[in-house]
């Protein structure tokens, strides 16, 4: 036998994962069933209500009778579409599924163990799990008025930073930073440090100072942006997303991701999606008819609400024995209506609603009167 006595640093008996891994609060996805098992709306997940394309749906089926074989694995005739649609070199798009891929291969590229980097305060979760797998540190800078705040972020770099995460508008906040002040963060930001902006939300947003971040991207040297088919396009179940950045960008997050990661249903249905104008166009008239609505509604019942740009709102509700965000969620379950509880996200007392459809809006508004006044 060889001496090992040179080597006495305790084997651990079993196998233990790499610093940082079980640090990570396990996500939590919104539920998709009622208490009592009879779900009416599920509006938990900022899901579209308005389905898929018919095209996108046709597209999958086509797939279906190919199941055998792999995949496009550059998914080219897909970031060929994206580049059409959006304006943008498809040589700089990178795929993935969902764009939650897309965030965790930019984390797992640019963070290692004593790097740290940046969200905010009521940011997206996945962000803080993305940083810890890749064994870097999370650092949180406070928001104002449930938004992101620039000085806060800026004042938080320090030379371990390497990245910054910004979802723009915000999940689940519904807020967003006018194009102005992501210039700024841009602007104070060093060069060596990779700016994430998450437009998962892009196209539902309609305000002339928003921008989502396809330029700075097209331009800078150390921005990113991610997008999603989940949200506005109705692919959540097809998990597809992408990225657009710099070529140096796009060429390390290509050589870490698996060589297959998008399924051929992801791609056939996105290329068809993203070329199926007239259902984004509809999505955005349901959102801009329904979000204004529920918003006014809820504030006459007097619950006070977030102003959202997104296809959702976060509900605040009153510090009051049987009238907390908890209580509100059980009546609402037991109504058939799921939302999201916000408690992880630092926002206990409040809960997130995805706009759904008209009778499903009127449902929630209703149900939430009469929890209200009961
Ligand atoms: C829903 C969402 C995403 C998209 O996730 P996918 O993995 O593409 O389904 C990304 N960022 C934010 C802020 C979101 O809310």
């Amino acid at each position: 036998m060889t001496d090992t006595s040179a080597t006495t640093v305790q084997t651990p008996a079993r196998p233990v994962p790499k610093p940082g891994v079980m640090g990570i609060a396990p996500y939590v996805p919104g539920k998709s069933k009622a208490a009592n098992g009879k779900t009416l709306h599920k509006l938990s997940s900022n899901e579209t209500p308005l389905g898929a394309s018919e095209a996108a749906r046709k597209a999958v089926a086509n797939v279906a009778g190919h199941l055998e074989l792999y995949p496009d694995g550059s998914a080219s005739e897909l970031r060929a579409a994206i580049g059409e649609v959006y304006g943008i070199n498809p040589d700089r798009i990178i795929c993935g599924a969902g764009s939650d891929e897309i965030l965790s291969l930019l984390a797992y590229a640019y963070l290692g163990q004593g790097d740290e980097a940046i969200y905010s305060q009521h940011g997206f979760l996945v962000y803080d799990i993305a940083i810890r797998a890749a064994g870097a540190t999370p650092v949180v800078a406070p928001e104002t008025d449930l938004t992101a705040d620039v000085d806060a972020i800026l004042s938080r770099v320090t030379n371990r930073t390497k990245l910054v995460f910004l979802a723009n508008p915000n999940n689940p906040t519904g807020t967003y930073l006018p194009f102005s002040e992501v210039r700024r963060l841009h602007a104070g930001l060093p060069p060596n440090v990779l700016l994430v902006l998450d437009a998962a939300y892009g196209e539902y947003v309609r305000r002339n100072d928003y921008e989502s971040g396809l330029e700075l991207a097209a331009t800078a040297d150390n921005v990113v942006m991610t997008r999603t088919f989940s949200k506005i396009y109705g692919l959540a179940n097809l998990r597809l997303g992408w990225g657009f950045g710099p070529a140096h960008i796009i060429d390390a997050l290509n050589r870490i991701r698996g060589p297959f990661n998008v399924s051929g249903a992801a791609i056939a249905a996105g290329i068809a999606a993203v070329r199926d104008r007239a259902f984004v166009d509809a999505a955005v008239a349901h959102n801009d008819t329904w979000l204004p609505w529920v918003t006014v509604e809820l504030e006459k019942i007097g619950l006070s609400v977030t102003p959202s740009v997104g296809n959702f709102i976060l509900i605040h509700f009153p510090d009051e024995d049987g009238k907390r965000a908890t209580d509100a969620d059980t009546y609402l379950s037991g109504q058939g209506c799921v939302l999201r509880l916000v408690g992880n996200y630092g926002l206990p007392n409040a809960i997130r609603m995805s706009i759904g459809t008209e009778a499903a809006n009127r449902k929630v508004v209703s149900a939430l009167a009469a929890f209200m006044t009961k």
